[in-house]
């Protein structure tokens, strides 16, 4: 049955989408299974809320700017058994963000970090938390062009506002006094608003040698890292899988 053109307007009105999409197919197996007045009411809501966290979901997969697409269904665990399923889909729950909590993905290339990190925000926006992932690189160049044009604060608060920061590729390359200044003042305002994931080439302990500035290394350290859940990823890059074998002549 086919609503009515009018109906079809006052849905719109109201921005009722999801119930203006479902309506027709709903009004038919109103008919089919007789579904009584309450029911019929409850299923086309619940088809505008689908409809309204899917939208939100899609908007918030945007938004994070991920560099692909990276399930945590995708993650072989097998490949990597230094890394402990569990603990991975508990992190997965998002709760780590509620409890304003952080993540450490470090170990060698090719180990699944970046993968991870992106799943791990997957699965937040699917929760429905605001998610940005940048490069490390990419996060101090934005920050360095806003010092000269003027829109510092707002490049700063850019990198504040997510619920969940993902910084790929941290401490590929020491830090200047300013990125350190500047990574500080991400980790102190953060501190109490939000949570980091952090993936690196570098364990945790070998960051401090990176900063100039001891004093601040130290206070981000303790705020960052010794506060932080560490998954460390071992083994051989996952790359090479699939690399045609050396033929060796013996
Ligand atoms: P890293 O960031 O540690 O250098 P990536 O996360 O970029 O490594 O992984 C390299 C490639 O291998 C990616 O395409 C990633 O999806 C894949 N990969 C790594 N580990 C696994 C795994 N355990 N299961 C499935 N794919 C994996
Ligand atoms: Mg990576």
């Amino acid at each position: 049955m086919k609503p009515s053109p009018n109906l079809q307007a006052t849905l719109k009105v109201l921005h009722l989408s999801g119930i203006a999409e479902s309506l027709e197919v709903r009004l038919d197996q109103a008919r089919e299974e007789t579904l009584g007045y309450l029911e019929f009411l409850q299923i086309i809501l619940q088809d505008e809320v689908e409809r309204r966290h899917a939208t939100s979901v899609q908007r918030l997969l945007k938004q994070a700017a991920f560099q692909e697409q990276k399930g945590l269904e995708e993650f072989d665990f097998t490949a990597m058994p230094g890394v402990n399923p569990k603990e991975i889909k508990d992190l997965a729950t998002g709760l780590f963000i509620e409890r304003k909590e952080h993540v450490i993905l470090y170990g060698p290339p090719g180990t699944g970090k970046t993968h991870l990190a992106q799943a791990l925000g997957n699965r937040a926006c699917r929760s429905q938390y605001s998610v940005l992932f940048t490069t490390a690189a990419k996060l101090f160049r934005k920050l360095a062009a806003a010092k000269i044009d003027g829109s510092y604060e707002k490049a700063m608060r850019s990198f504040l506002k997510p619920q969940l920061l993902i910084i790929d590729d941290l401490g590929l390359t020491g830090f200047t006094q300013e990125q350190t200044e500047a990574f500080y003042e991400i980790i102190a305002e953060r501190h109490h608003t939000g949570s980091i994931v952090v993936t690196s080439n570098r364990p945790p302990g070998d960051w401090p040698g990176l900063f100039p500035d001891q004093v601040l290394a130290n206070s981000l350290m303790d705020r960052l890292a010794h506060k932080a859940h560490h998954i460390p990823l071992k083994g051989e890059s996952y790359r090479k899988r699939g690399r045609p074998q050396k033929v060796t002549n013996s």
